[in-house]
Parts: structure tokens; C-alpha cells; sequence
């Protein structure tokens, strides 16, 4: 296999997915506490980079640790920066189902920053991802923001084969693919029932 010459956290998100980096199957996964997880190879570098596709075991574990997506270093809690997040009331987010598994101590009214699954950037990686990232530069949902204190981390889940034991089915299992990072600010929104879901165009995986 051939390594590429373009560099991991530096011309190519450390998050990006790479072609030699096959998905193998479902496994008990350390980023998720043993649970069932979709996982992949660790290749990063080889290939070619995959850009519209997250590494699932990186980008678990850029949510898990607040790593940059962009250069895989932790973000401190004064540098967290999101680029295409959107601010929403926590009941209009629910309403479009795109809030599974968010507790009810996060109230309808309540505003938080669905950042889909794309872990907050250090400033300088935002800076430098606007201005090399060719889907960026074009996307009008850009909108650099500074991310809460608080956050919600939900995995997204997707029912893997059957699960059969002695050739009887007994169920299906559900399988973590990614990890969605909602954002907690301290505005509440009265007026929620009024809003609007928004489209998924938000999110990206
Ligand atoms: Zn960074």
C-alpha cells in the first residue's frame, strides 16, 4: 500500500477517512466503553483521504476527548470553535428526531448547538480549514462560533444483522457508528414550539 505524501493533521484532517482504512466489521470498542461499534482500520495516511467520510474511530474519539478534528490535539476549554453548527432549541431538534437519547434535564426551551458530528476546532484550525477547504469556502452555513461549557454526546445508531444463536434469531443489535455533539448554552428560547426543524444539511458524518 502507498503512503501518500499529503500529511495527517496537516494538508488532511486528522478525522478524514482514508482508503486504506477498510471498515471490518462490529466489535466491542474501547472508544465507547466496550460497546458495539462499527470500526475500521487505523491507516490514516495511506491511500488516498476519503473527504467526505470521518474515520468512525477517530471521529468517536474526536467527541470523547475534544480532540481537533482538523489536527487531532485537544482543545482547550477557552479554544473550541464550531464552523457549521446551528443553534436550536432542544424541543425543535427533538421534534425532527435528531435528539435521541438527549435527557429530558436538557428542557424543550432550552437552546443548544447541534454541531452534528463534527467535534469544536481550535481557532487557528478554523482559520486555516476556511481558507484550504474547497466545500467550505462555498458553504453558506458557515458560521464560526465559540462552543459551550456544557455538552451532550449521543451516538448515532444503526441495527446491525441478526444476531442468531443455535439458528434461532433473537434479536438484532444496535451498533454505534458516530458520536453527535450537542452543544448546552445558557439562552432559553419561550417561543420554541413556534420554530421550525431544521434540515439535516447541518450535519455531516
Ligand atoms: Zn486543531
Amino acid at each position: 500500500m502507498l503512503k501518500s505524501n499529503l500529511k495527517v493533521g496537516i494538508d488532511v484532517p486528522w478525522v478524514t477517512s482514508w482508503t486504506e482504512e477498510p471498515v471490518v466489521g462490529v466489535r466491542p470498542c474501547p472508544t465507547v466503553n466496550g460497546q458495539p461499534a462499527l470500526v475500521q482500520v487505523q491507516n490514516a495516511g495511506y491511500g488516498k483521504p476519503q473527504y467526505s467520510r470521518n474515520h468512525l474511530g477517530r471521529q468517536r474519539r474526536t467527541v470523547l476527548h475534544m480532540l481537533c478534528p482538523m489536527c487531532g490535539e485537544p482543545t482547550p476549554p477557552d479554544d473550541r470553535w464550531t464552523q457549521v453548527a446551528r443553534l436550536t432549541p432542544a424541543g425543535v431538534l427533538r421534534r425532527g428526531g435528531r435528539a435521541a437519547g438527549l435527557t429530558r434535564e436538557i428542557e424543550d426551551r432550552r437552546v443548544v448547538l447541534d454541531a452534528g458530528s463534527i467535534a469544536p476546532l481550535h481557532r487557528a484550525c478554523v482559520e486555516q480549514s476556511l481558507e484550504h477547504c474547497p466545500h467550505l469556502k462555498i458553504d453558506p452555513n458557515v458560521n464560526v462560533m465559540p462552543f459551550p461549557a456544557r455538552w451532550a454526546v449521543l451516538p448515532l445508531l444503526i441495527e446491525a444483522s441478526p444476531v442468531i444463536e443455535a439458528g434461532v434469531v433473537v434479536g438484532a443489535i444496535a451498533v454505534i457508528t458516530f458520536l453527535q455533539l450537542i452543544g448546552v448554552t445558557e439562552t432559553i428560547d419561550r417561543d420554541w414550539r413556534f420554530k421550525k426543524p431544521l434540515t439535516v444539511q447541518a450535519v455531516r458524518g
